[in-house]
Protein backbone atom coordinates (compact mmCIF):
# COMPACT_ATOMS: atom_id res chain seq x y z
CA UNK A 1 0.00 0.00 0.00
CA UNK A 2 1.48 3.61 -0.95
CA UNK A 3 1.98 5.50 2.20
CA UNK A 4 -0.03 8.19 2.99
CA UNK A 5 1.55 11.90 2.41
CA UNK A 6 1.83 15.19 4.57
CA UNK A 7 1.88 18.56 4.06
CA UNK A 8 2.57 21.64 6.15
CA UNK A 9 2.48 25.16 4.97
CA UNK A 10 4.45 27.72 7.40
CA UNK A 11 3.38 31.19 7.41
CA UNK A 12 6.44 33.60 7.64
CA UNK A 13 7.76 37.65 8.27
CA UNK A 14 3.96 38.25 8.93
CA UNK A 15 0.46 37.28 9.22
CA UNK A 16 -2.62 38.01 7.14
CA UNK A 17 -1.00 36.54 3.98
CA UNK A 18 -3.66 34.38 2.97
CA UNK A 19 -2.57 31.01 4.24
CA UNK A 20 -6.02 29.17 4.84
CA UNK A 21 -6.44 30.19 1.09
CA UNK A 22 -2.95 28.73 -0.06
CA UNK A 23 -3.81 25.75 1.88
CA UNK A 24 -7.37 25.33 0.66
CA UNK A 25 -6.22 25.49 -3.07
CA UNK A 26 -3.35 23.42 -2.61
CA UNK A 27 -6.05 21.41 -1.07
CA UNK A 28 -8.39 21.97 -4.39
CA UNK A 29 -5.81 20.60 -7.02
CA UNK A 30 -5.16 17.41 -5.56
CA UNK A 31 -8.54 16.85 -4.51
CA UNK A 32 -9.16 17.49 -8.40
CA UNK A 33 -6.38 14.67 -9.09
CA UNK A 34 -9.04 12.62 -7.36
CA UNK A 35 -6.77 12.10 -4.20
CA UNK A 36 -8.51 12.08 -0.75
CA UNK A 37 -7.33 15.31 0.86
CA UNK A 38 -7.52 16.72 4.08
CA UNK A 39 -7.16 19.17 5.97
CA UNK A 40 -5.99 19.95 9.69
CA UNK A 41 -5.31 23.55 11.62
CA UNK A 42 -2.94 24.38 14.62
CA UNK A 43 -4.23 27.07 16.24
CA UNK A 44 -1.57 28.55 19.40
CA UNK A 45 -3.84 30.23 21.54
CA UNK A 46 -4.77 28.52 24.52
CA UNK A 47 -8.45 29.02 24.32
CA UNK A 48 -10.15 25.19 23.43
CA UNK A 49 -12.22 26.39 20.78
CA UNK A 50 -13.16 29.73 19.23
CA UNK A 51 -16.55 30.07 20.59
CA UNK A 52 -15.65 32.52 23.47
CA UNK A 53 -13.58 35.04 20.84
CA UNK A 54 -15.14 38.37 19.68
CA UNK A 55 -16.07 38.88 16.00
CA UNK A 56 -14.05 42.28 16.04
CA UNK A 57 -10.67 40.54 17.20
CA UNK A 58 -10.67 36.88 15.58
CA UNK A 59 -12.79 36.84 12.79
CA UNK A 60 -15.98 35.06 12.17
CA UNK A 61 -16.61 31.83 14.56
CA UNK A 62 -16.95 28.97 11.83
CA UNK A 63 -19.08 25.98 12.96
CA UNK A 64 -19.13 22.66 11.81
CA UNK A 65 -22.07 19.92 11.47
CA UNK A 66 -20.60 18.03 14.66
CA UNK A 67 -21.25 21.59 16.39
CA UNK A 68 -17.53 22.53 17.33
CA UNK A 69 -16.84 26.60 17.26
CA UNK A 70 -13.93 26.59 15.06
CA UNK A 71 -11.38 29.14 13.12
CA UNK A 72 -12.42 30.53 9.70
CA UNK A 73 -10.48 28.98 7.67
CA UNK A 74 -12.24 26.11 8.16
CA UNK A 75 -14.98 27.83 5.91
CA UNK A 76 -12.64 28.33 3.20
CA UNK A 77 -11.67 24.53 3.65
CA UNK A 78 -14.75 23.62 2.89
CA UNK A 79 -16.05 26.41 0.48
CA UNK A 80 -13.23 25.41 -1.67
CA UNK A 81 -13.64 20.87 -1.16
CA UNK A 82 -17.07 21.05 -0.95
CA UNK A 83 -16.70 18.55 1.87
CA UNK A 84 -17.37 18.51 5.57
CA UNK A 85 -14.86 18.05 8.15
CA UNK A 86 -15.01 17.63 11.77
CA UNK A 87 -13.38 18.37 15.47
CA UNK A 88 -10.66 16.22 14.39
CA UNK A 89 -8.99 18.69 11.97
CA UNK A 90 -8.81 21.32 14.49
CA UNK A 91 -6.14 21.27 17.08
CA UNK A 92 -5.78 24.23 19.36
CA UNK A 93 -3.48 25.24 22.31
CA UNK A 94 -6.16 24.86 24.56
CA UNK A 95 -7.61 21.28 23.38
CA UNK A 96 -3.87 19.48 22.90
CA UNK A 97 -3.05 20.79 26.43
CA UNK A 98 -6.13 19.55 27.82
CA UNK A 99 -6.06 16.45 26.46
CA UNK A 100 -2.55 16.07 27.78
CA UNK A 101 -3.47 16.63 31.41
CA UNK A 102 -6.50 14.62 31.32
CA UNK A 103 -4.34 12.16 30.15
CA UNK A 104 -1.81 12.81 33.41
CA UNK A 105 -4.36 12.76 35.69
CA UNK A 106 -5.81 9.43 34.21
CA UNK A 107 -2.62 8.18 35.58
CA UNK A 108 -1.44 7.29 31.73
CA UNK A 109 2.20 8.82 32.45
CA UNK A 110 2.45 6.74 35.89
CA UNK A 111 6.54 7.37 36.89
CA UNK A 112 7.06 10.24 34.64
CA UNK A 113 7.79 13.76 34.60
CA UNK A 114 5.58 15.13 31.19
CA UNK A 115 7.33 16.99 28.85
CA UNK A 116 6.70 19.21 25.52
CA UNK A 117 9.14 16.52 24.28
CA UNK A 118 8.48 13.78 23.64
CA UNK A 119 5.24 13.97 25.26
CA UNK A 120 3.44 16.88 23.84
CA UNK A 121 4.84 16.60 20.58
CA UNK A 122 3.98 12.34 20.55
CA UNK A 123 0.30 13.29 21.01
CA UNK A 124 0.42 16.13 18.07
CA UNK A 125 1.71 13.39 15.41
CA UNK A 126 -0.46 10.57 16.85
CA UNK A 127 -3.06 12.62 16.22
CA UNK A 128 -2.11 14.09 12.74
CA UNK A 129 -2.24 10.10 11.86
CA UNK A 130 -5.16 9.04 13.51
CA UNK A 131 -6.85 11.84 11.08
CA UNK A 132 -5.45 10.67 8.23
CA UNK A 133 -6.30 6.70 8.98
CA UNK A 134 -9.76 8.15 10.26
CA UNK A 135 -10.39 9.47 6.84
CA UNK A 136 -8.49 6.93 4.55
CA UNK A 137 -6.65 10.49 3.45
CA UNK A 138 -4.08 10.15 0.96
CA UNK A 139 -2.91 13.32 2.08
CA UNK A 140 -3.17 15.02 5.18
CA UNK A 141 -2.42 18.87 4.94
CA UNK A 142 -1.59 20.58 8.21
CA UNK A 143 -1.54 24.48 8.39
CA UNK A 144 0.12 26.05 11.23
CA UNK A 145 -1.33 28.76 12.67
CA UNK A 146 0.45 31.89 13.10
CA UNK A 147 3.94 33.00 11.99
CA UNK A 148 7.19 31.09 12.59
CA UNK A 149 9.19 32.36 15.33
CA UNK A 150 5.81 32.85 17.31
CA UNK A 151 6.17 31.21 20.90
CA UNK A 152 2.61 29.71 20.68
CA UNK A 153 3.39 27.45 17.62
CA UNK A 154 6.95 26.46 18.60
CA UNK A 155 6.30 22.84 20.10
CA UNK A 156 3.62 22.47 16.91
CA UNK A 157 6.66 23.20 14.65
CA UNK A 158 8.88 20.98 16.92
CA UNK A 159 6.28 18.19 16.33
CA UNK A 160 6.19 18.69 12.26
CA UNK A 161 10.11 18.42 12.90
CA UNK A 162 9.52 15.00 14.18
CA UNK A 163 7.38 14.36 11.62
CA UNK A 164 9.53 15.51 8.48
CA UNK A 165 11.67 12.94 9.28
CA UNK A 166 9.62 9.83 10.03
CA UNK A 167 7.67 9.84 7.31
CA UNK A 168 9.04 9.01 3.84
CA UNK A 169 6.24 11.61 1.55
CA UNK A 170 6.55 14.85 3.29
CA UNK A 171 6.61 18.30 1.71
CA UNK A 172 6.68 21.58 3.53
CA UNK A 173 5.53 24.81 2.25
CA UNK A 174 6.89 28.25 3.42
CA UNK A 175 4.43 31.31 2.68
CA UNK A 176 6.37 34.80 2.59
CA UNK A 177 6.27 37.89 1.21
CA UNK A 178 7.93 39.75 -1.13
CA UNK A 179 7.66 43.31 -0.47
CA UNK A 180 8.52 46.03 -3.13
CA UNK A 181 9.73 49.58 -1.51
CA UNK A 182 9.32 51.07 -5.10
CA UNK A 183 8.02 49.88 -8.05
CA UNK A 184 10.81 47.32 -9.92
CA UNK A 185 12.45 46.85 -6.43
CA UNK A 186 11.56 43.45 -4.79
CA UNK A 187 13.08 42.54 -1.54
CA UNK A 188 13.58 39.36 -0.43
CA UNK A 189 16.02 39.76 1.99
CA UNK A 190 12.63 39.27 4.48
CA UNK A 191 12.18 35.93 2.84
CA UNK A 192 15.74 34.96 3.23
CA UNK A 193 15.74 35.41 7.00
CA UNK A 194 12.52 33.66 7.47
CA UNK A 195 13.54 30.48 5.27
CA UNK A 196 16.71 30.52 7.68
CA UNK A 197 14.70 30.61 10.82
CA UNK A 198 12.11 27.10 9.63
CA UNK A 199 15.94 26.14 8.67
CA UNK A 200 17.16 26.58 12.33
CA UNK A 201 13.86 24.47 13.41
CA UNK A 202 15.23 21.79 11.39
CA UNK A 203 12.27 21.68 9.05
CA UNK A 204 13.79 23.02 5.30
CA UNK A 205 10.80 24.29 2.99
CA UNK A 206 10.46 22.28 -0.67
CA UNK A 207 7.98 24.96 -1.73
CA UNK A 208 8.08 28.61 -1.66
CA UNK A 209 5.02 30.73 -2.10
CA UNK A 210 5.56 34.05 -2.38
CA UNK A 211 2.87 37.03 -1.79
CA UNK A 212 4.24 40.34 -3.48
CA UNK A 213 3.17 43.79 -4.55
CA UNK A 214 4.06 43.06 -8.02
CA UNK A 215 4.89 40.03 -10.05
CA UNK A 216 8.31 38.22 -8.80
CA UNK A 217 10.73 38.67 -11.25
CA UNK A 218 13.37 36.32 -12.79
CA UNK A 219 16.22 37.63 -10.68
CA UNK A 220 14.24 37.46 -7.42
CA UNK A 221 12.80 34.18 -8.05
CA UNK A 222 16.74 33.02 -8.46
CA UNK A 223 17.79 34.79 -5.02
CA UNK A 224 15.13 32.92 -3.44
CA UNK A 225 16.17 29.92 -4.77
CA UNK A 226 19.75 30.74 -4.10
CA UNK A 227 19.00 31.47 -0.34
CA UNK A 228 16.66 28.95 0.17
CA UNK A 229 18.40 26.14 -1.10
CA UNK A 230 15.50 25.15 -3.60
CA UNK A 231 15.09 24.88 -7.53
CA UNK A 232 13.82 28.46 -9.04
CA UNK A 233 10.76 26.05 -10.17
CA UNK A 234 9.80 25.60 -6.49
CA UNK A 235 9.29 29.31 -5.59
CA UNK A 236 5.91 30.26 -6.38
CA UNK A 237 4.14 33.86 -7.20
CA UNK A 238 0.60 34.39 -5.06
CA UNK A 239 -0.44 37.54 -6.79
CA UNK A 240 -3.64 39.49 -5.37
CA UNK A 241 -6.45 38.46 -7.13
CA UNK A 242 -9.76 39.69 -7.72
CA UNK A 243 -11.56 36.66 -6.36
CA UNK A 244 -9.46 33.78 -3.77
CA UNK A 245 -11.08 31.36 -5.67
CA UNK A 246 -8.65 31.82 -8.53
CA UNK A 247 -5.31 30.58 -6.60
CA UNK A 248 -5.79 26.95 -7.34
CA UNK A 249 -5.87 27.84 -11.02
CA UNK A 250 -3.01 30.40 -10.66
CA UNK A 251 -0.66 28.00 -8.75
CA UNK A 252 -1.52 25.10 -11.16
CA UNK A 253 -0.36 26.97 -14.02
CA UNK A 254 2.73 27.61 -12.34
CA UNK A 255 3.33 23.57 -11.88
CA UNK A 256 2.85 23.48 -8.42
CA UNK A 257 0.89 19.91 -8.20
CA UNK A 258 4.38 18.70 -10.17
CA UNK A 259 6.58 19.30 -7.67
CA UNK A 260 4.14 18.43 -4.81
CA UNK A 261 4.04 14.86 -6.48
CA UNK A 262 6.92 14.31 -7.00
CA UNK A 263 8.00 15.03 -3.51
CA UNK A 264 4.96 12.61 -2.47
CA UNK A 265 5.79 9.89 -4.71
CA UNK A 266 2.83 10.15 -6.71
CA UNK A 267 1.83 10.21 -9.85
CA UNK A 268 0.97 13.89 -11.54
CA UNK A 269 -2.32 13.26 -13.01
CA UNK A 270 -4.83 15.72 -14.62
CA UNK A 271 -6.40 18.24 -12.18
CA UNK A 272 -9.77 18.93 -13.39
CA UNK A 273 -10.97 21.93 -11.95
CA UNK A 274 -13.15 22.94 -15.07
CA UNK A 275 -16.50 23.03 -13.18
CA UNK A 276 -14.65 25.26 -10.74
CA UNK A 277 -13.28 27.62 -13.28
CA UNK A 278 -16.02 28.03 -15.00
CA UNK A 279 -17.37 29.48 -11.83
CA UNK A 280 -14.83 31.55 -10.81
CA UNK A 281 -15.33 32.92 -14.23
CA UNK A 282 -18.13 34.09 -14.02
CA UNK A 283 -17.38 35.59 -10.60
CA UNK A 284 -14.48 37.45 -12.44
CA UNK A 285 -16.90 37.97 -15.66
CA UNK A 286 -20.64 37.91 -14.61
CA UNK A 287 -22.49 38.51 -17.60
CA UNK A 288 -26.24 39.31 -16.12
CA UNK A 289 -25.68 42.42 -14.65
CA UNK A 290 -24.73 43.27 -10.81
CA UNK A 291 -27.31 43.36 -7.63
CA UNK A 292 -26.51 45.55 -4.88
CA UNK A 293 -27.11 43.82 -1.48
CA UNK A 294 -26.74 44.94 2.28
CA UNK A 295 -25.64 43.21 5.47
CA UNK A 296 -26.82 45.23 8.26
CA UNK A 297 -24.39 44.00 11.29
CA UNK A 298 -22.50 45.64 13.87
CA UNK A 299 -19.08 44.23 13.42
CA UNK A 300 -19.09 45.76 9.64
CA UNK A 301 -15.68 47.27 10.12
CA UNK A 302 -14.12 44.26 10.58
CA UNK A 303 -14.03 42.48 7.31
CA UNK A 304 -13.57 39.26 8.49
CA UNK A 305 -16.23 39.36 10.85
CA UNK A 306 -19.20 38.02 8.32
CA UNK A 307 -16.68 36.00 5.55
CA UNK A 308 -19.38 33.36 5.36
CA UNK A 309 -22.33 35.41 5.01
CA UNK A 310 -20.35 37.24 2.34
CA UNK A 311 -19.08 34.40 0.60
CA UNK A 312 -22.46 32.51 0.24
CA UNK A 313 -23.53 35.63 -1.65
CA UNK A 314 -20.93 35.47 -3.76
CA UNK A 315 -21.77 31.86 -4.34
CA UNK A 316 -25.95 32.20 -4.96
CA UNK A 317 -24.52 35.10 -7.12
CA UNK A 318 -21.96 33.04 -9.54
CA UNK A 319 -25.05 30.48 -10.03
CA UNK A 320 -27.16 33.38 -11.35
CA UNK A 321 -24.14 34.70 -13.20
CA UNK A 322 -24.86 38.14 -11.88
CA UNK A 323 -21.95 40.12 -9.90
CA UNK A 324 -23.03 41.21 -6.38
CA UNK A 325 -22.15 44.14 -4.72
CA UNK A 326 -22.15 43.59 -1.14
CA UNK A 327 -22.87 46.41 1.00
CA UNK A 328 -21.64 46.69 4.99
CA UNK A 329 -24.66 48.71 6.83
CA UNK A 330 -23.68 49.41 9.91
CA UNK A 331 -27.11 49.10 11.84
CA UNK A 332 -26.13 52.50 14.19
CA UNK A 333 -26.56 54.56 11.17
CA UNK A 334 -30.13 52.96 11.00
CA UNK A 335 -30.96 54.49 14.39
CA UNK A 336 -29.26 57.43 13.60
CA UNK A 337 -30.58 58.29 9.99
CA UNK A 338 -33.83 56.38 9.78
CA UNK A 339 -34.50 53.24 7.74
CA UNK A 340 -34.75 55.27 4.21
CA UNK A 341 -30.67 54.69 3.94
CA UNK A 342 -31.54 51.31 3.06
CA UNK A 343 -33.99 52.25 0.06
CA UNK A 344 -31.57 51.50 -2.98
CA UNK A 345 -30.82 47.93 -1.58
CA UNK A 346 -32.06 45.38 -4.09
CA UNK A 347 -31.54 42.96 -1.10
CA UNK A 348 -31.36 43.01 2.69
CA UNK A 349 -29.85 40.47 5.17
CA UNK A 350 -29.71 41.09 9.28
CA UNK A 351 -27.04 38.03 9.76
CA UNK A 352 -26.50 36.08 13.29
CA UNK A 353 -24.78 38.41 16.50
CA UNK A 354 -25.09 39.09 20.39
CA UNK A 355 -25.66 41.62 22.44
CA UNK A 356 -27.78 44.84 22.62
CA UNK A 357 -26.19 47.57 20.43
CA UNK A 358 -27.27 48.48 16.75
CA UNK A 359 -30.93 46.26 17.82
CA UNK A 360 -33.36 48.79 16.87
CA UNK A 361 -31.48 49.76 13.98
CA UNK A 362 -31.73 46.24 12.66
CA UNK A 363 -35.24 46.16 13.70
CA UNK A 364 -35.84 48.87 11.27
CA UNK A 365 -34.33 47.92 8.64
CA UNK A 366 -36.34 44.80 8.42
CA UNK A 367 -39.61 46.79 9.12
CA UNK A 368 -38.37 49.01 6.22
CA UNK A 369 -37.75 45.58 3.96
CA UNK A 370 -41.30 43.88 4.56
CA UNK A 371 -42.98 46.88 4.09
CA UNK A 372 -41.09 48.12 0.53
CA UNK A 373 -41.15 44.88 -0.80
CA UNK A 374 -37.27 44.38 -0.25
CA UNK A 375 -36.19 40.78 -0.68
CA UNK A 376 -34.70 39.64 3.00
CA UNK A 377 -33.37 37.24 4.63
CA UNK A 378 -32.33 36.72 8.23
CA UNK A 379 -30.16 34.29 9.93
CA UNK A 380 -30.39 33.04 13.83
CA UNK A 381 -30.77 36.97 15.06
CA UNK A 382 -31.92 38.37 12.09
CA UNK A 383 -34.62 35.95 12.56
CA UNK A 384 -35.35 36.23 15.45
CA UNK A 385 -35.44 40.24 15.00
CA UNK A 386 -37.62 39.78 11.73
CA UNK A 387 -40.40 37.77 14.21
CA UNK A 388 -40.05 40.76 16.78
CA UNK A 389 -40.53 43.15 14.47
CA UNK A 390 -43.59 41.17 12.84
CA UNK A 391 -45.09 40.92 16.40
CA UNK A 392 -44.34 44.74 16.63
CA UNK A 393 -45.49 46.35 13.92
CA UNK A 394 -48.46 43.67 12.38
CA UNK A 395 -49.71 42.32 15.75
CA UNK A 396 -49.69 45.42 17.32
CA UNK A 397 -47.03 44.48 20.29
CA UNK A 398 -45.28 47.72 20.65
CA UNK A 399 -42.99 46.55 23.67
CA UNK A 400 -42.39 43.01 21.75
CA UNK A 401 -38.96 41.42 22.35
CA UNK A 402 -36.49 39.30 22.86
CA UNK A 403 -35.89 38.39 26.21
CA UNK A 404 -32.14 38.42 25.29
CA UNK A 405 -32.29 42.14 25.24
CA UNK A 406 -35.09 42.95 27.21
CA UNK A 407 -35.92 40.72 30.42
CA UNK A 408 -39.08 42.39 31.59
CA UNK A 409 -41.09 42.31 28.26
CA UNK A 410 -44.70 41.81 28.31
CA UNK A 411 -44.57 40.11 24.79
CA UNK A 412 -41.09 38.07 25.25
CA UNK A 413 -41.56 36.19 21.01
CA UNK A 414 -37.92 34.89 21.80
CA UNK A 415 -36.79 33.69 24.88
CA UNK A 416 -34.19 31.20 26.09
CA UNK A 417 -34.23 27.84 24.84
CA UNK A 418 -35.37 25.68 27.98
CA UNK A 419 -32.25 23.73 27.99
CA UNK A 420 -30.31 26.62 28.07
CA UNK A 421 -31.89 27.87 31.49
CA UNK A 422 -29.27 26.17 33.92
CA UNK A 423 -26.61 26.85 31.55
CA UNK A 424 -23.61 29.19 33.31
CA UNK A 425 -20.17 27.82 31.88
CA UNK A 426 -20.11 29.88 28.23
CA UNK A 427 -17.50 27.56 25.55
CA UNK A 428 -19.43 25.33 23.97
CA UNK A 429 -22.95 25.93 25.64
CA UNK A 430 -25.38 27.22 23.08
CA UNK A 431 -27.06 25.00 20.92
CA UNK A 432 -24.32 23.91 18.15
CA UNK A 433 -23.64 22.38 15.36
CA UNK A 434 -25.90 20.50 12.99
CA UNK A 435 -29.93 19.67 13.29
CA UNK A 436 -32.43 18.69 10.85
CA UNK A 437 -35.35 20.81 10.50
CA UNK A 438 -39.62 19.93 8.85
CA UNK A 439 -40.18 21.82 6.42
CA UNK A 440 -43.91 22.82 5.63
CA UNK A 441 -44.60 21.26 1.85
CA UNK A 442 -45.54 24.46 -0.94
CA UNK A 443 -43.18 26.82 1.25
CA UNK A 444 -40.76 29.05 -0.24
CA UNK A 445 -38.04 27.10 1.87
CA UNK A 446 -39.31 23.97 0.68
CA UNK A 447 -39.44 25.19 -2.98
CA UNK A 448 -35.50 26.53 -2.50
CA UNK A 449 -34.34 23.38 -0.69
CA UNK A 450 -36.52 21.26 -3.10
CA UNK A 451 -36.94 18.51 -0.23
CA UNK A 452 -39.19 18.25 3.35
CA UNK A 453 -36.36 17.49 5.68
CA UNK A 454 -33.08 19.52 5.44
CA UNK A 455 -29.88 19.50 7.63
CA UNK A 456 -28.40 23.20 8.80
CA UNK A 457 -25.94 24.45 11.75
CA UNK A 458 -26.80 26.14 14.53
CA UNK A 459 -25.18 28.70 16.99
CA UNK A 460 -27.87 30.12 19.85
CA UNK A 461 -29.07 29.77 23.09
CA UNK A 462 -32.57 31.42 22.47
CA UNK A 463 -35.66 30.28 20.31
CA UNK A 464 -39.16 32.02 19.20
CA UNK A 465 -41.32 31.42 21.76
CA UNK A 466 -43.65 28.18 21.17
CA UNK A 467 -46.22 30.42 23.15
CA UNK A 468 -46.90 32.82 20.50
CA UNK A 469 -46.57 30.38 17.22
CA UNK A 470 -50.03 30.77 17.12
CA UNK A 471 -50.58 34.37 17.38
CA UNK A 472 -47.86 34.45 14.48
CA UNK A 473 -49.75 32.12 12.15
CA UNK A 474 -53.25 33.69 13.01
CA UNK A 475 -51.34 36.68 11.57
CA UNK A 476 -50.22 35.48 8.35
CA UNK A 477 -46.41 34.55 9.53
CA UNK A 478 -45.62 31.29 7.55
CA UNK A 479 -44.11 28.78 10.02
CA UNK A 480 -42.39 26.81 7.45
CA UNK A 481 -39.81 24.77 8.86
CA UNK A 482 -40.03 23.65 12.47
CA UNK A 483 -36.83 21.26 14.70
CA UNK A 484 -37.33 17.38 13.60
CA UNK A 485 -36.07 16.51 17.25
CA UNK A 486 -37.86 19.58 19.67
CA UNK A 487 -40.25 21.55 17.69
CA UNK A 488 -38.07 24.62 17.66
CA UNK A 489 -39.27 27.28 14.85
CA UNK A 490 -36.62 26.92 12.17
CA UNK A 491 -37.42 28.97 9.49
CA UNK A 492 -40.41 31.26 8.95
CA UNK A 493 -41.58 33.62 6.04
CA UNK A 494 -44.12 36.62 5.23
CA UNK A 495 -46.85 36.20 3.05
CA UNK A 496 -45.28 38.44 0.68
CA UNK A 497 -42.80 35.52 -0.99
CA UNK A 498 -40.11 37.99 -0.55
CA UNK A 499 -38.59 37.20 3.29
CA UNK A 500 -37.44 34.16 5.05
CA UNK A 501 -35.70 34.06 8.37
CA UNK A 502 -33.75 30.98 9.49
CA UNK A 503 -32.60 29.97 12.92
CA UNK A 504 -29.85 28.27 11.49
CA UNK A 505 -26.52 29.32 9.83
CA UNK A 506 -27.00 28.62 6.31
CA UNK A 507 -24.04 30.37 5.47
CA UNK A 508 -21.61 27.75 6.77
CA UNK A 509 -22.80 25.27 4.10
CA UNK A 510 -22.38 27.27 1.42
CA UNK A 511 -19.76 26.18 -1.63
CA UNK A 512 -18.53 27.88 -4.66
CA UNK A 513 -19.73 24.42 -6.14
CA UNK A 514 -22.92 23.95 -4.47
CA UNK A 515 -24.51 27.53 -3.16
CA UNK A 516 -27.07 27.63 -0.26
CA UNK A 517 -30.61 27.24 -1.44
CA UNK A 518 -31.68 30.16 0.85
CA UNK A 519 -28.93 32.37 -0.84
CA UNK A 520 -30.20 31.54 -4.37
CA UNK A 521 -33.82 32.51 -3.17
CA UNK A 522 -32.32 36.33 -1.92
CA UNK A 523 -30.10 36.72 -5.39
CA UNK A 524 -32.84 35.72 -7.79
CA UNK A 525 -35.65 37.96 -5.23
CA UNK A 526 -32.98 40.60 -5.66
CA UNK A 527 -32.46 40.28 -9.41
CA UNK A 528 -36.12 40.40 -9.75
CA UNK A 529 -36.58 43.10 -7.14
CA UNK A 530 -33.89 45.27 -9.32
CA UNK A 531 -35.84 44.68 -12.84
CA UNK A 532 -38.96 45.87 -11.11
CA UNK A 533 -37.07 49.09 -9.82
CA UNK A 534 -35.61 49.84 -13.38
CA UNK A 535 -31.95 50.62 -11.65
CA UNK A 536 -29.11 50.31 -13.64
CA UNK A 537 -26.57 51.91 -11.62
CA UNK A 538 -24.70 50.40 -8.62
CA UNK A 539 -24.88 52.05 -5.26
CA UNK A 540 -21.07 52.80 -5.26
CA UNK A 541 -21.77 56.31 -4.70
CA UNK A 542 -23.42 55.87 -1.54
CA UNK A 543 -22.06 57.14 1.34
CA UNK A 544 -23.62 56.03 4.42
CA UNK A 545 -23.12 52.61 4.03
CA UNK A 546 -19.19 51.34 5.47
CA UNK A 547 -17.87 49.93 1.59
CA UNK A 548 -18.29 47.18 -0.44
CA UNK A 549 -16.24 43.74 -0.60
N1 LIG B 1 -28.09 35.92 20.21
C1 LIG B 1 -29.01 35.01 19.61
C2 LIG B 1 -29.10 33.68 20.35
O1 LIG B 1 -28.21 33.35 21.10
C3 LIG B 1 -28.65 34.76 18.16
C4 LIG B 1 -27.37 34.01 17.99
C5 LIG B 1 -26.83 34.08 16.60
O2 LIG B 1 -27.26 34.91 15.80
N2 LIG B 1 -25.87 33.25 16.29
O3 LIG B 1 -30.03 32.97 20.19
Amino acid sequence: MRSRGYIVILGSIMSGLGKGIVTASICKLLQAKGLKVVPLKFDGYLNVDCGTMNPFRHGEVFVLDDGSEVDMDFGTYERFLNISLNKFSSITGGKIFQHLIKKEREGRFLGRDVQIVPHLTDELKAWIRRLGDETDADVVVIEVGGTVGDIENSYFIEAIRQLSYEEKHFVAVQLTHVPSLSKGEPKTKPTQHANRLIQSMGIRPDIIVCREDEPLTQESIEKISLFANVSPKHVFDDPTLSTVYALPKVLNDQGICKVICEKLGIEDGHADISNWESLVERIINPKNGEVDIAIVGKYTTTKDAYVSVKEAIVHAAAQFDVRPNIWFVESTLIEEGGPDIMKDYDGIIVPGGFGNRGIEGKIEAIRYARENNIPFLGLCLGMQLMVVEYARNVLGWKDAHSTEFSSDTKHPVIDLLPEQKSVSEKGGTMRLGGHTSLLVEGTLAHKYYNALEVDERHRHRYEVNPEYVKDFEEHNLIISGRSKDNGVVEFCEWPNGLGIGTQAHPEFKSRLEKPSPLFLFLVEKAIEARKRNSRKTSMANTHRTIGSV
